[in-house]
């Protein structure tokens, strides 16, 4: 059954993260992203508020929240701050390996640990030769018997500098690509661990990014969240569920944008009137919410589908990509009706674009998302119309009887013969009569 609307507990959920972000989030957001430094501080709020680490299952002593929960969550977040966002929801990205895992025992340690501690999980795939070639991970991991030797650098890890765990996913044979990729849960008091220096951003830079080296780090078997072969399915399985993350990130931040440049424009006056009574300004800004409300919709979708158990990678990446680019063009318009201010660093406009621009790079990048969605349509996707050759267009119906005559149409040029048989050749394109097709 269709129904669009939150629950109680959703729209209190809402309510909750709404008055989180607005009370410490918003008022800290400028400062840190001027600073170049994650706000330690809110992350801890955060979690005392139930507001991360909130996926950790049930069983597991967890809120065992949903992703649909998730991304009601995170719009809030990322519509105050989508570098702080990043930071909050990163300990997820972390842990849906772990969610994910087979590895029960590792599960039950681990997640006891992290409810009782309030740590911090960051998620590494990506190294300074390959981002979205998953498959080229250079990390490698070394089997020593009961445990394996981490060697390596990751690159561009989200919260690396501030986590206590990271999965990591490294290979057993950097040459047998897939087949070679295993995944670790590693705790970052591990000797052979060095933390790089931030690295500086563009924008999220209330979020902290960093480079981490492992030399020779000893991870015990009992560690292990995917089994070598097994863990770039993994590294998948968990982009399924933390793309429709990104694009919350991306609807909070067009929300706010849209929310600015609809104040601005209604206060604003120019030629004698507000900004707002023009209809230029009105159609942009009634093509701003419509993506905002596109974006919720698709975005929702993706992760509804993830908590049905559908889990439907095209959708996540339809999602993501979608989102993302339209939060683009959404901010993009916010800082043209903002005129001049827009462009300071006195009105919040301008750290929105800094701080979205991201989203089309991370968890996947736009082409790969187009990547993925075309492999699905061209391989997995069914169609409900007959194909072209198939097609009954310009049948001769009878108009007493209201029968439709035998026709051929030829497969090639699409031209259709009338006669309960086919032509010896195509009148229009001369090709033989094996390319006509019966309707
Ligand atoms: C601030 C920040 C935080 C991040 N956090 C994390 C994190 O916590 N953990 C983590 O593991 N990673 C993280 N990343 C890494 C991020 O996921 C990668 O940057 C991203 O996947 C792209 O990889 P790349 O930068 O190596 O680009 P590349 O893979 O080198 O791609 C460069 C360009 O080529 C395009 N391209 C590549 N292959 C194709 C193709 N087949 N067809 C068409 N176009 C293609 C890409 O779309 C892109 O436009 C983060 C990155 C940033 C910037």
């Amino acid at each position: 059954m269709l129904n669009f609307h939150l629950t109680d507990d959703q729209s209190a959920l809402r309510d909750r993260a709404r008055r989180f972000a607005i009370d410490h989030v918003l008022p800290v957001a400028w400062y840190y992203d001027e600073k170049d430094e994650v706000p330690v501080q809110v992350l801890e709020k955060a979690l005392d508020a139930g507001l991360m680490n909130a996926d950790i299952p049930k069983i597991y002593g967890g809120q065992g929240i949903g992703l649909v929960d998730a991304t009601i969550v995170t719009e809030e977040m990322a519509a105050a701050c989508p570098g702080i966002a990043t930071s909050i929801f990163d300990s997820s990205l972390g842990m849906t390996p772990l969610i994910l895992s087979e590895n029960e025992a590792l599960k039950r340690r681990i997640f006891s640990r992290i409810l009782v501690e309030g740590s911090r999980v960051s998620f590494a795939t990506s190294e300074p030769t390959m981002g979205s070639d998953v498959a080229s991970i250079r990390c490698e991991a070394k089997d020593a018997g009961d445990h394996y030797l981490l060697s390596g650098t990751k690159y561009w890890i989200t919260n690396g500098g501030v986590s206590d765990f990271m999965s990591v996913f490294a290979t057993v044979d950097p040459k047998a690509g897939h087949a070679g990729i295993a995944a670790f849960l590693v705790d970052m008091q591990c000797k052979g661990i060095t933390v790089g220096k931030t690295i500086p951003k563009m924008g999220q830079r209330c979020s902290n990014t960093v480079g981490i080296h492992f030399n020779q780090v000893k991870v015990p078997k009992t560690n292990v969240l995917a089994e070598p072969g097994k863990g770039f399915h993994l590294a998948m399985k968990t982009f399924d569920r933390t793309r429709p993350i990104i694009g919350a990130f991306a609807v909070g931040a067009a929300r706010s944008a849209m929310e600015y440049a609809l104040d601005y424009a209604k206060k604003r006056r120019a030629f004698g009137s507000p900004l707002a009574g023009f209809q230029a300004i009105q159609f942009k800004l009634a093509e701003m919410y419509q993506k905002v409300e596109t974006a919720r919709l698709l975005t929702l979708k993706a992760a509804w589908e993830v908590d049905e158990g559908i889990e439907l990678t095209a959708t996540a990446s339809i999602a993501k990509f979608y989102a993302t680019e339209a939060a683009w063009e959404v901010v993009d318009e916010a800082m043209q009706i903002l005129g001049g201010y827009g462009y300071t660093k006195m009105f919040p406009v301008e750290k929105l674009m800094r701080d979205i621009r991201l989203l089309r790079i991370y968890e996947g990048t736009s082409e790969i998302q187009r990547l993925i969605v075309s492999g699905w349509l061209l391989n997995s996707y069914e169609p409900a119309m007959p194909s072209m050759e198939s097609l009954p267009m310009h049948r001769e119906i009878d108009p007493d009887t209201h029968h439709e005559g035998a026709a051929f149409r030829c497969r090639l040029c699409g031209h259709i013969h009338y006669g309960d048989t086919a032509p010896e050749s195509c009148p229009t394109c001369f090709f033989s009569a094996e390319s006509f097709k019966a309707l």
